[in-house]
């Protein structure tokens, strides 16, 4: 039986993307196969937990979405079950990940944002990565990365494609989020759809 590793398991409202605002309880997992210098992933609350504890665990927070995020979930042992074992007992399910590894059973999930990393790129090779998305959200780690934008949306066949403020030390970045948003539609004029931000709605709000 997998047993997973957890960062936390808790509810609260989608902060980012098309479904912001909607309830639902976030699975967390612990680490991941990047290292992002602003990520907290690979620092840990860690929880190990089996399947039927982790379903438990939802059950208790009331919700009927349930965001399996990290971390990276995709590297997690036995992933297919929980999400096969949440689909069972009717909950809409969506996965967040970085987009490197496409997951075993891509259908099974509800919705899929994925959010492919810039410093990364050499990770990201057509045989292995994620193709097919409901959106795209890329960090604006720097406005430079129009380049890498460009490349992942040829390389993603989305519904929405967005850009994020990076948030570093307390502190986000909204303008170089803006600067790289304009640029974008600027250098494709008429893209369809275009480009637009995405603002981590909970970072605003100030909830978890
Ligand atoms: S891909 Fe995401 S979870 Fe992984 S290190 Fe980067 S920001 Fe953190």
């Amino acid at each position: 039986m997998s047993v997973y590793h957890l960062r936390s398991i808790f509810s609260s409202l989608q902060g980012e993307g098309r479904n912001s605002g909607r309830p639902a309880t976030f699975v967390r997992f612990a680490t991941c196969n990047l290292n992002c210098k602003w990520c907290d992933a690979h620092k840990s609350e860690r929880l190990a937990l089996t399947v039927t504890e982790v379903m438990k665990e939802v059950e208790k927070r009331n919700n009927r979405s349930v965001v399996i995020t990290g971390g990276e979930p995709t590297i997690q042992h036995g992933l297919t079950d929980l999400v096969r074992a949440l689909k069972g007992s009717g909950y809409w399910v969506a996965l967040e990940t970085n987009g490197v590894n496409r997951p075993h059973h891509p259908e099974l999930f509800d919705y899929i944002s994925v959010s492919p990393k810039s410093e990364y790129s050499a990770r990201y090779s057509d045989e292995r990565m994620l193709h097919q998305a409901n959106e795209v959200r890329i960090v604006a780690v720097t406005d430079e990365i129009s380049a890498f934008c460009r490349n992942m949306r040829e390389r993603i066949t989305a519904t929405d494609y967005y850009i994020s403020p990076l948030e570093q030390d307390g502190k986000i970045h909204y303008r170089r989020a803006l600067n790289l948003l304009v640029k974008l539609n600027k250098l494709t004029p008429g893209i369809t759809p275009p480009w637009s931000l995405s603002i981590q709605m909970h970072k605003v709000l100030g909830i978890r």
